[in-house]
């Protein structure tokens, strides 16, 4: 790259996204700064983020939306039951309502195919995309290639868990479906609550999501990309730069990247870009007494939760609730996973933290990836719902074409910001 081309960025968020965003960039030779609340550098605090709380999993079994047919008919169930695996607080419908009809629009058959055709190739391309940023930022040791489990109750249960395989399998997914028999010796320390489940044989965990973000942002430390503390709180361009307008001070650059996750709505709408993202709420609990129970994460999919065994001990994490950015973490929801880990896993001990993260998520499941439609200054990045662990080095990887103002290496069609919905 000669120097001309060699841009000044500027990366709003240190999430997975953002950190790997600045660390692919910093290695195409451009000069990249990250804007952050709380960076995970020595000493601070990152439980704001959430790339620190998630089930640790790389899942490029992830084709399925969260939308899928028939949808529609559980709403009212979702509205009913507050503690359920995917929840509405009806508090929130008013402002939640354009975001549930592009969910409920994103739910038919046909849009479900295309929606899964597009996550499968960002998936495919996952691992590869995430191999040379954990090298660099000297991460590797923190993978756990095992796999990942879902597991049905009963026979009752059978047929919709194969309708779900084989739809994964049309999808790319590499899979095989298990008797209760090969769960047993896959799990030996899993009571017998199951049928039979399925094996989705190229996931693996991170056994410490906030150890690989901290070593992501010593791996953009140690290629001279700086972090600055400091809360944005809205953008401006103009014909020579973007400029990110924190609370006492502007900081300009050539292309800002949006990548504060949930966050990222109010800044896109600070340039009139109105992107109709919202947060589906997740939740974690962690079982110290449970590490070395189990050797891969282990998904009952009616509790809507993972079991992972991770560096803290087992992390039972995920259900949703769409409730907004604003209110604080609902301890009846945790309660909910305590006492289904307690009959699933009774081993595993009492749960001894529980954390609240915000999922930023699209009404499709799809991230958004592009440039803002008002100007090529701005690039967003977000959106990547329950898949950003999973699509973060893949996302830089596009952010790196986008920069450089080449055309992509995958079709990011769908993933553009303003799109149908
Ligand atoms: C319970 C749960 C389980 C999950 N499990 C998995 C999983 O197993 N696999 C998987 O792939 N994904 C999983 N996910 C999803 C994944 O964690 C998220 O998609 C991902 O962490 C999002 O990363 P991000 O960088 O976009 O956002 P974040 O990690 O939230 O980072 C955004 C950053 O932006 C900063 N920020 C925001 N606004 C501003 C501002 N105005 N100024 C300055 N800084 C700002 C914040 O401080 C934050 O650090 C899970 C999520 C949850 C909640």
């Amino acid at each position: 790259m000669t120097e001309t081309h060699k841009q000044s960025i500027i990366v709003i968020g240190a999430g997975f996204i953002g950190l790997t965003a600045a660390l692919t960039l910093l290695r195409d030779g451009h000069r990249v700064a990250i804007v952050d609340r709380a960076p995970p550098l020595d000493g601070s605090d990152y439980r704001h983020a959430c790339s620190y709380g998630n089930a640790c999993t790389i899942a490029p079994h992830g084709v399925v939306p969260v939308a899928t047919p028939g949808v529609a008919w559980r709403v009212p169930g979702m509205l009913a039951n507050p503690l359920g695996p995917l929840a509405i607080d009806w508090k929130y419908l008013p402002r939640l309502a354009p975001w549930l009809l592009g969910f409920l629009s994103a739910s038919r058959t046909g849009r479900v195919e295309r929606i899964a055709a597009t996550l499968s190739t960002l998936l495919k391309q996952a691992d590869a995309a995430w191999r040379p940023l954990m090298e660099e930022a000297g991460a590797m040791d923190l993978r756990e290639e095992h796999g990942c489990l879902y597991l049905y109750k009963s026979n009752a249960d059978r047929a919709a868990s194969d309708r779900d395989a084989d739809f994964r399998s049309r999808h790319g997914v590499n899979l095989a479906r298990l008797s209760a028999d090969d769960i047993r010796a896959l799990e030996p320390n899993l009571p017998a609550n199951y049928a039979g489940g399925v094996l989705f044989k190229d996931a693996y965990v991170v056994a410490s999501p906030e150890q690989l973000a901290r070593r992501l942002a010593k791996a953009v430390l140690a290629r001279g990309g700086r972090f600055i503390t400091g809360d944005v709180r809205g953008l401006r361009i103009d014909a020579e730069s973007a400029t990110a307008v924190l609370a006492d001070e502007t900081l300009g650059a050539d292309r800002i990247v949006v990548a504060a996750g949930a966050w990222s709505k109010s800044l896109g709408a600070s340039i009139g870009d109105h992107i109709r993202l919202d947060t589906e709420r997740g939740y974690h609990v962690l079982f110290p007494q449970g590490r070395g129970l189990l050797r891969r994460p282990v998904c009952y999919t009616e509790h809507g939760f993972y079991m992972t065994p991770m560096a803290d001990g087992l992390r039972a994490a995920g259900t949703v609730e769409l409730a907004g950015l604003a209110p604080p973490l609902n301890e009846r929801r945790t309660s909910v996973i305590r006492n289904a880990v307690a009959k699933l896993l009774p081993a595993a001990g009492t749960g001894t933290s529980e954390w609240l993260g915000l999922r930023p998520s699209m009404p499709d499941s799809l991230p958004v990836i592009g440039k803002s439609p008002r100007t090529e200054r701005v690039i967003y990045a977000f959106g990547h719902g329950h898949l950003g662990l999973t699509l973060a080095g893949v996302t830089g990887a596009l952010l790196s074409d986008l920069i450089s103002d080449r055309a992509t290496h995958l079709d990011v069609t769908a993933l553009r910001p303003i799109r149908r919905l």
